[in-house]
């Protein structure tokens, strides 16, 4: 088969569950068609419900926004520092800048990939040493992978720093059987397109305090002082989820588990297939982590041998992309501080991710380690 007439292979495209329809026909026959509705209330307590663990989650219009409100609820502000892990996708960073704060990034570890344990202890003490102590930790779980949690956490209660834990790519892992989404002193999810499950577009914040919630939610609706005119005594934003988005979501929570299950599937087909080649490596879990595997990624032997791989891919209508460019390395934030062991960038070179959605078929996952194992032979 050639590429022109083989099917596109996506990186991870949306799966609907079939019941999602019901719900926003619902909005519309109700005509709640507003940034509020029983679909945002049913949503916020199906992830609750799933989470456990005593949260309460506001659901919003993307994990950008969710971040950008968790920032600012940590009391984060002009000046400020907040450590960010370095690899991760832009949007763990940029809400630091809207707040006028500046990220100073943390390199990863090699057996989870997320922010390395040793190199933020360095830079807390470092920061405290130059005279200003950091605000706040990003901490990510990449691809789905808890990071660290009792290391992380451990080093920033000791310090006295609150962590936003960014859980985006992570709804469904837990770490010793917590879910992840639950750590941090406040976390967030994403409902993007692309992740396990979606809303089109949406995102959570998620804190063990009410309080949180309720502020949080505040300040998504314009932050409207209670009065019968619009009086305001804060600066709000317009971040609230739609009544019809969280109908989508409300029906993605239903396969929100098999999601997972097919996901993890892909990965253990890919392993199966590839995992006898001395070139390629998977990220295993550690022993009491469990990963959604969101996205099944490769370690190389070579920056080469990735490219190949990627290449030839390509050119058989099969989307694949390499591991998330660390942050310390983007043009946007060169005059950032960074405290570095190498890892992210060694990963950034020979790492890739496959094609991992959960709507994938067997005959798409055998297309795709057929052209992987043509070049690795
Ligand atoms: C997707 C993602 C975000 C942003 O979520 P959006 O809903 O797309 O705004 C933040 N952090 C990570 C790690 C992500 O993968």
């Amino acid at each position: 088969m050639n590429a022109i007439d083989s099917k596109r292979i996506w990186l991870s495209s949306p799966h609907m569950g079939g019941t999602e329809q019901k719900f926003v026909k619902e909005a519309f026959d109700t005509n709640w068609v507003a940034p509020l509705g029983p679909n945002v209330n049913g949503f916020e307590e199906d992830i609750e419900t799933y989470l456990n663990n005593d949260v309460h989650v506001a659901a919003l219009s993307s994990g950008t926004a969710s971040l950008h409100l968790g920032l600012k609820l940590l009391g984060v502000t002009t000046g400020d520092e907040v450590l960010c892990q370095s690899m991760t996708f832009a949007a763990s960073a940029n809400p630091i800048v809207y707040l006028g704060a500046k990220p100073v990034f943390i390199d990863s570890e090699k057996e989870t990939w997320n922010m390395c344990p040793e190199q933020l202890e360095i830079a807390i003490k470092d920061r405290i040493a130059k005279g200003k102590k950091p605000k706040a930790i990003v901490a990510v779980h990449l691809y789905g992978m808890p990071y660290q949690v009792e290391a992380i956490h451990r080093i920033a209660s000791e310090y006295r720093i609150p962590v936003l834990e960014d859980s985006a790519e992570a709804l469904g892992s837990s770490y010793h059987g917590v879910k992840c989404g639950t750590f941090g002193d406040i976390a967030i999810l994403s409902f993007n397109g692309n992740k396990i499950i979606t809303t089109s577009g949406g995102g959570a914040l998620v804190s063990k305090h009410q309080k949180h919630k309720e502020k949080s939610i505040f300040l998504a609706t314009q932050a409207r002082d209670e009065a019968p005119h619009y009086q305001h005594s804060e600066i709000g934003y317009n971040y609230r989820m739609s009544n019809i988005t969280a109908g989508i979501g409300r029906g993605q929570m239903e396969v929100l588990d098999t999601h997972v299950e097919y996901r993890r599937r892909n990965f253990d087909f890919y392993k199966k297939h590839l995992g006898d080649s001395s070139e390629i490596k998977f990220l295993e879990e550690p022993s009491g982590y469990y990963s959604n595997r969101w996205l099944t990624c490769i370690e190389t032997s070579s920056y080469k041998l990735r490219e190949g791989i990627r290449l030839l891919l390509a050119e058989e209508n099969i989307e694949s992309r390499p591991l998330w460019k660390p942050m310390h390395q983007q043009a946007v934030f060169t005059d950032c501080d960074a405290y570095l062991n190498g890892i992210s960038d060694d990963l950034f070179d020979r790492g890739l991710c496959l094609p991992s959605g959960s709507n994938l078929e067997e005959d798409d996952l055998y297309r795709i380690v057929s052209v992987i194992k043509n070049i690795l032979r």
